[in-house]
This record gives structure tokens, sequence and C-alpha cells, in this order.
């Protein structure tokens, strides 16, 4: 496959108008029309290419087509894609096994998107309530961060504090309690003999990557053992190494009881997402009880397994870490001239912009313009997570675009 065969007639404002006619208006993307991509470098139906800072939301975090995920897939394709759970596929369990490991738990429920693993994780959680902790069936309640972002299902959006993503879609589902994200008293106080989870990202990523206070995941962490309570960790978008460390918990030392992961789970090739527990808790979940067409289908299964082998090795955490700090040190010196904060951990940074020198949209449009894509967060928030495999020099040419965008807005 060459750039070429990609062109065919197909110009850019011709692609984005058909986008506009027959691709349901639920996303504003930038005006670039991907074509193909390797590692962190996306190519356009032109031929411009683009450096990867956003990462599909972490979903890329080993790297567009990375080599050893692609031939995992295609061997997986010539052998078995998908039998249903009606029956056992022989890579399931392997795959489970080696996830529950790393984790440090017993088992593992294999969903697809992100919002399912939170789903399960709360029909879960509900369970373990009525069936271990004795609530009264429907009574069980869930304790929440306020600005939380944990999928677009009903039941999601019931706790999410984002308007846009609410309004029109009640009526909402009951059950939970929001609490201001980093204050451990607050979360102290929402629990009640009838909660039966606290269910946090460990940092809020589409919040504009917030990073708690350094006692609080630990303070949560003792609450929930204290009070009979899961601790649910929703490491979708912070989790396998994208903070340094496989899990962003590992950074306070704290394990959850259930982690929810997804994104890069599926190595940038398949929804994969998964529900990791101990058998205490996962084992309140009997057959008819919950399910999935899809789920832990044996080319995802296959994909999961060389993404834990890969996470195995350490590389990745170890390259989040050290090219983290040079993208925080970097951005840093950008602040006073149009940069107001940096914040994150590894190579996950959000970034505050000067309001007076536009929106986060219009900032992202002129930075694709320079050949570095980014996604706004929240207002004048710009969000960089390039793939982990990016390189030192790559992410110096990175932030001097950025600088020079900056520049020209303050001109
Ligand atoms: C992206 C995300 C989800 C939802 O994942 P989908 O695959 O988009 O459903 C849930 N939680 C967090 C923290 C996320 O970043």
């Amino acid at each position: 496959m060459t750039i070429l065969d990609s062109v065919d007639n197909t110009s850019i404002t011709d692609a984005i108008a058909l986008d506009g006619r027959v691709v349901a208006h639920n996303y504003s993307p930038l005006p670039v029309v991907a074509a193909s991509a390797e590692g962190v470098w996306i190519t356009d139906v032109t031929g411009k290419r683009y450096l990867d800072c956003l990462a599909a939301y972490s979903a890329v975090n080993f790297g567009h087509r990375n080599p050893e995920i692609i031939a995992t897939a295609h061997a997986q394709l010539d052998r078995l894609t998908l039998v249903s759970r009606a029956f056992h596929a022989d890579r399931l369990a392997p795959f489970c096994e080696a996830l529950a490991r790393m984790c440090g738990k017993d088992m593992v429920l294999p969903m697809n998107s992100g919002a399912e693993a939170v789903e399960s994780g709360i029909k879960v959680a509900r369970k373990w309530g009525t069936d271990v902790k004795g609530v009264a069936a429907g009574n069980g309640n869930i304790v929440v961060a306020r600005n939380n972002f944990h999928g677009r299902t009903t039941t999601i959006i019931s706790f999410s504090d984002d308007e846009t993503a609410r309004r029109g879609f009640g009526p909402y589902t009951p059950g939970f309690r929001s609490v201001p994200f980093g204050d451990a008293d607050a979360v102290a106080a929402a629990i009640d003999d009838d909660t039966v989870a606290v269910l946090l990202e460990p940092i809020q990523g589409e919040a504009g990557i917030i990073v708690p206070p350094q006692d609080f995941l630990p303070r949560v962490r003792q609450l929930c053992t204290e009070r009979n309570v899961l601790m649910i960790a929703d490491e979708i978008q912070s989790g396998l190494a994208r903070t340094g460390r496989t899990f962003a918990c590992d950074h306070w030392g704290v394990v959850p009881d259930i982690y929810l992961l997804g994104k890069a789970l599926g190595g940038g090739v398949v929804p994969l997402s998964a529900v990791v527990a101990d058998r205490d808790m996962l084992g309140v979940l009997h057959p008819g009880e919950h399910g999935s067409t899809f789920g832990g289908n044996p080319f995802a299964a296959a994909i999961g397994s060389t993404v834990v082998a890969m996470l195995e090795r350490g590389e990745f955490q170890e390259r989040s870490t050290e090219l983290g700090e040079h993208l925080h040190t970097r951005l840093r010196t950008l602040i006073g001239h149009g940069v107001q904060t940096v914040r994150g951990l590894g190579l996950w940074a959000g970034v505050d912009i000067d309001p007076a020198l536009g929106t986060g949209k219009q900032l992202s449009t002129r930075l694709a313009e320079h050949g570095v894509l980014v996604k706004d967060t929240h207002g004048s928030t710009l969000r960089f997570a390039p793939p982990l495999v990016v390189t030192a020099d790559e992410i110096d040419w990175a932030v001097d675009q950025f600088a020079a965008v900056l520049a020209e807005a303050r001109a």
C-alpha cells in the first residue's frame, strides 16, 4: 500500500463533505482525513504527514500498526476470529490468565468498549452488594467523582456533569453520588451502609489530565477497605503504561479491588476491554447474568495477549517515564508564552492555554496545519499524549510547532 493508492481522486474537501452527509454529527473532527499511519505518523489522503499527539485517546499507546501486534493480528486472522462465548476458544484463557497475573488478580471479564467495561464493573459491584455485602436489592449506591468521564451509555451519562453529554438523554439511572475529585473527606461522607463501590479515574483524563492530591487515592483505598466498599479504578485511559507505570494507581502504591481496562488493551487494532478482579467479586456472575457476543473473541484475545506480553517487558513504561519527563520539561518552557499550566504524568500532558489566544479547537486546528495532531478537552486545554514509541527528537519537533503556533496567535 502506498500513499498514492489512497489518494484516488479523494480531495480533503470532498471527503469532509461526504462525512457531513452520511456520518452522524456526534463529533466535530479537525479537518484532517487520515489514509494510513505507522508508528507516531499519520498520513492524510494528499500525502501530508502528521505527528500524532493524541494516539486515539491512548488506544494507540504502542504506535500505529505496531509490528508485533500486527503480526499477531495477521496470524490470528488466518486461524480463527469469532465463535461467541457459546463455545470455548483456545485464545481466551491464556489472555485472561496473563492479564489477571499482570493485574495481580484472579479473573477477567472480557468485553469490547471501555463503556461496556464500566457498565460491567457497575453491574458486578451492585451484584456483589446484594450477594456478598448484604445490601437490599435495588438499594446499592456508588460514589463517583465530579467531572468524571467513564463513557457514553445511558447509565454512565447519568452520573456525568457534562451537560452536553446528558441533555435530552434522560431519564437517568439512579444510584450514584458525586463528590469533588481529590476530596477524600467528601468520599468518606458520601459512603453509607448501602454503598457498594467508589468508582474513579485515578487521573481524570477528559477533565484535562487532573492529577489528584498525593494522599487522595491512598485514603480512598483505606476508606474502601474499612467500610467494605469496592474500589473501582477506571484505568481505561490512564493505564497500560501511559503515565510511566502499568497503572496510574501504581504511582501511589494503590491496588484497587477492580481494574477497568480498555483502549490500549486492543493494541490499536480491536476494541477490547476488561474488568479484572478477584474471584470473590467476579464470581458473583453466573451463566446468563451478563454477556457479550464479541466479548473475549479469539481475534481480540490474541491481540490482548501480545499487548500484555509487551507491557510485561517494561520498556513502554520506561519510555513513558523518560520521554514524559522530556515532554513536560519542554512544555513548561512555554509557560508565560501562551501556556498557563502543564499537568500530567509520563507521556500524558494537559496544557492550559491563555484563553485570549483562542479556543482549544482553534489552536488544535492551527497545530494540525503545522503537522501536529492534538485534541482539545475543555475550553482552552490541549492534551498531548503521543504513542509511547515517540522519540525525543519528535517531541522536540512537536513542541517547536506548538511554540510557533502560540507565537503566531500572540502576534
Ligand atoms: C475512553 C474512556 C472510556 C470509554 O471508553 P470507550 O471505548 O470510548 O467506550 C471510559 N473511561 C475512561 C477513563 C475513558 O477515557
